[in-house]
């Protein structure tokens, strides 16, 4: 750090400002966390200067003997956490991985059924503004109306209607636990591929703390920095058969050299999540979002489905007559970070959206529990429904300091 001031003090100050910004702040956003000082070492090494294109023992470079190693190692761990067939560590980040699956089942043009965006699936899913929407023909379920939670009935009659060539499972903003047995029944009906992204919640996975998809999927893709904590990046498991075509389809389809400094930082990661701590993490995570949700819940800010199962809440805003925009800014200039969301079939634009998105991963990986997130329940509704996004709003004020005491006690990074 000190050679970094030296040379560049406004990126250094950006440095600063940033752990600055976190520890002072609650630390929402469903797809964060804190990687430990061990990931940020592996992420700031030498490792960063080697290419390495190719797989262990098969580069196209020379003077890979020690990055190799860092690979295999994480590959190896990756597999054993997950008791995955096969895993490919190389992919840039939970987009890359995706674009990895598309390469290795599909030709331009081809059907393929996931989760709509709307309704809690991601962009790379098939949404018009990205290259899945773009190049693939995706037909998209949602949610019942009632329960808010997958309609499988509607799976299944669009499976049978398109044939897809791969039907896709997971997305951004689903609080539910995934019935992958269901889409397994589903997919071997059609003869589809059946693909989980489980970037949300593969942490809860790693940490045995909710069912995994790998016994069902032929591959599950995933990002390692939310839940998981790694390094910002990601990563495939998959059966057997595919593995060849799912490692050529990484590389050299989508992505040249690996990034050798963040596999490293995977592996590290990988066996953080070993550890017995990272289990209870990964079940404190949940309880947590629970409590949090039930906060809200009595406050009348509405967890859709009713709760959650995972380390995020997905709450609708109706009821207290804020959107979800107004309520990320008001929460914004009180000290609590989150983000606005669309719900299932909401009225309201998406740049707008009637509800806001809030995950646990954070506030758990401080050491907060059950107190502290009706506490966070508390001071969320009062942001929401109390202050008008001016940060020198008394009751913003008071928020702030409950957030500060809270962020004291429970520091990120603590030094
Ligand atoms: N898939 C899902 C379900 C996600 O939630 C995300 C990111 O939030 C991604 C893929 C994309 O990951 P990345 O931002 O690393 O490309």
């Amino acid at each position: 750090y000190e050679a970094l001031e030296a040379l560049d003090p406004e990126i250094a100050g950006v440095l600063q400002s940033e752990l600055t910004r976190i520890r002072s702040g609650l630390q929402l956003i469903a797809s964060e966390n804190l990687s430990s000082p061990a990931v940020l070492t592996a992420l700031g090494s030498t490792l960063s200067n080697k290419y390495a294109e190719g797989y262990p023992g098969r580069r196209y470079y020379g003077g890979c003997s020690e990055v190799d190693k860092a690979e295999q190692i994480a590959i190896d761990r990756c597999k054993e956490l997950f008791g995955a067939e096969h895993a490919n560590v190389q992919p840039h980040s939970g987009a890359s991985a995706n674009q990895a699956v598309y390469g290795a089942f599909c030709q331009p043009g081809d059907k393929l059924l996931g989760m709509s965006l709307p309704h809690g699936g991601h962009l790379t899913h098939g949404a018009k503004v990205s290259f899945s929407g773009k190049w693939f023909d995706i037909a998209h379920y949602g949610v019942d109306k009632d329960t808010e939670d997958i309609d499988y009935d509607q799976v299944r009659d669009l499976a049978r209607q398109h044939r897809p060539k791969v039907i896709l499972a997971g997305g951004s903003a689903i609080p539910r636990l995934i019935d992958f047995q269901a889409f397994r029944d589903i997919a071997d009906e059609v003869g589809a591929i059946f693909w989980v992204d489980a970037a949300h919640f593969i942490g809860l996975v790693a940490g045995k703390a909710i069912p995994s998809p790998v016994p069902y999927a032929d591959v599950v893709t995933f990002t390692t920095h939310k839940v998981l904590r790694g390094p910002r990046s990601g990563a495939l498991v998959c059966k057997e058969e595919h593995a060849a075509k799912l490692d050529k389809a990484v590389f050299p389809l989508m992505q040249g050299g690996p990034q050798m400094h963040t596999v490293a930082a995977k592996a590290v990661n990988f066996k953080e999540c070993m550890q017995a701590d990272y289990q209870q993490y990964a079940k404190d995570v949940i309880a947590n979002a629970q409590r949090l949700a039930a906060g809200l819940a009595e406050r009348d800010i509405r967890p859709t489905t009713g709760g959650t199962d995972t380390h995020l809440a997905l709450l609708d805003l109706q009821k207290v007559g804020v959107t979800g925009a107004d309520a990320e800014a008001r929460c914004d200039a009180a000290g609590i970070v989150l983000n606005k969301n669309a719900i299932p079939f909401d009225p309201q634009k998406a740049n707008v959206a009637s509800g806001v998105r809030v995950g646990t991963p954070s506030v758990t990986t401080q050491g907060m529990g059950l107190p502290e997130m009706d506490v966070i329940a508390d001071v969320i509704h009062r942001a929401v429904t109390q202050t008008d996004g001016d940060p020198e709003h008394a009751v913003a004020k008071e928020i702030r300091a409950t957030v500060e005491d809270l962020c004291t006690r429970f520091p990120a990074y603590p030094r």
